[in-house]
């Protein structure tokens, strides 16, 4: 993989679309103070994914939009396209479609970063870890600002640690590894969160076992209670038959006791009638009542 062109546009005094081809033989930039020639090095790692805008000597990332002059306005939005030549085929699997990788960057006042790999959008952290496995990146030591080699010289053994892991290609490999490292964390802490559940579960699945042993002696219960139920509706209901039939019996043989003492009833009057037509006057009325009497002794009799 080969840096083959970079090309500014809005991109801090790069307010028209520049390209800077970089071809076999490009050894330098050379021109006269403030002509710009940080800021190509500052496009390049801003492409690239830096995202601390202290690096692009700014207070905010959208300090990098072309600010404006006395004579041209101040311009919507900054991007940087770097072309990477990619006819060995050594990028990584997801961007190894063609021999020819444009990774573009674009940012929009208000709305912030976004990034294209062949036309394709992509995160920001694939960008990053397409240039950290290809040993380079915003954060490089290759790339050397103002200043930087004063600072290498006096720098710790951490630092040139960095430079020379760097020049060994594992760098990508670091960051890959804090990025496992990232996601061991997080499974980490999810494992934690599954222990919890599984333990409230737990509570809950014990909790609903002796509910369910409570529902079910409830059940066993509840039909012992309806079957002693039935049976005992069924015993008052036989107990009530047997009354009914015992007192049909009676009123039957009342109704033919009454039915004989009605008779006898009816015999009497008419003995009565006859005693009293067969009587003197006067003697009429003593024996009217000895002769009712009798009757009603007798038909009293009769009856019992
Ligand atoms: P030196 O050799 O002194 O380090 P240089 O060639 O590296 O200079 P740079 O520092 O890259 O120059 O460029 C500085 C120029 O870029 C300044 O003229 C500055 O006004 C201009 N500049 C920086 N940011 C913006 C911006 N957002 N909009 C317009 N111009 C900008």
């Amino acid at each position: 993989m080969r840096f083959s062109k970079l090309r500014l546009n809005g991109f801090k005094s790069f307010v028209d679309p520049t390209d800077l081809i970089i071809a076999d033989g490009l050894t330098g930039v050379v021109g006269p103070n403030g002509c710009g020639k940080s800021n190509l090095l500052e496009a390049l790692r801003w492409v690239m994914g830096e995202n601390r805008p202290t690096a692009m000597r700014g207070g905010g990332m959208e300090d990098v939009i072309f600010a404006g002059t006395a004579t041209r306005p101040a311009r919507n939005f900054a991007e940087v396209s770097l072309q990477i030549d990619n006819t060995t085929r050594l990028a990584p699997a997801a961007f190894n479609e063609s021999d020819l990788l444009d990774v573009v960057r674009r940012i929009t006042r208000d709305i912030g970063s976004a990034y294209k790999a062949n036309s394709k959008d992509v995160r920001a952290r694939d960008v990053q870890m397409l240039f950290a496995d290809a040993s380079t990146g915003a954060h490089s030591p290759a790339l050397v600002r103002q200043g930087q080699i004063f600072e290498l010289i006096n720098a710790k053994p951490k630092a040139r640690r960095r430079i020379l892991e760097e020049a060994a290609g594992i760098s990508g490999l670091y960051a890959r590894r804090h990025e496992a490292e990232l996601k061991l964390r997080g499974a980490e802490t999810n494992l934690l969160r599954v222990d919890d559940v599984i333990e409230q579960l737990g509570n809950q699945l014990s909790q609903l076992a002796r509910q369910a042993k409570q529902a079910a002696r409830y059940k066993e219960l509840g039909a012992s209670l309806r079957l002693a139920e039935g049976l005992l509706l069924y015993r008052r209901w036989k107990e009530a038959d047997e009354a009914r039939f015992t007192a049909e019996e009676a009123l039957r043989a009342g109704t033919v006791t009454a039915a004989q003492a009605e008779t006898a009833v009816q015999k009497a009057i008419k003995a009565r009638e006859i005693c009293e037509a067969a009587l003197p006057a006067s003697a009429r009325r003593r024996g009217h009542c000895e002769c009712s009497l009798a009757a009603v002794e007798r038909a009293k009799r009769h009856a019992w």
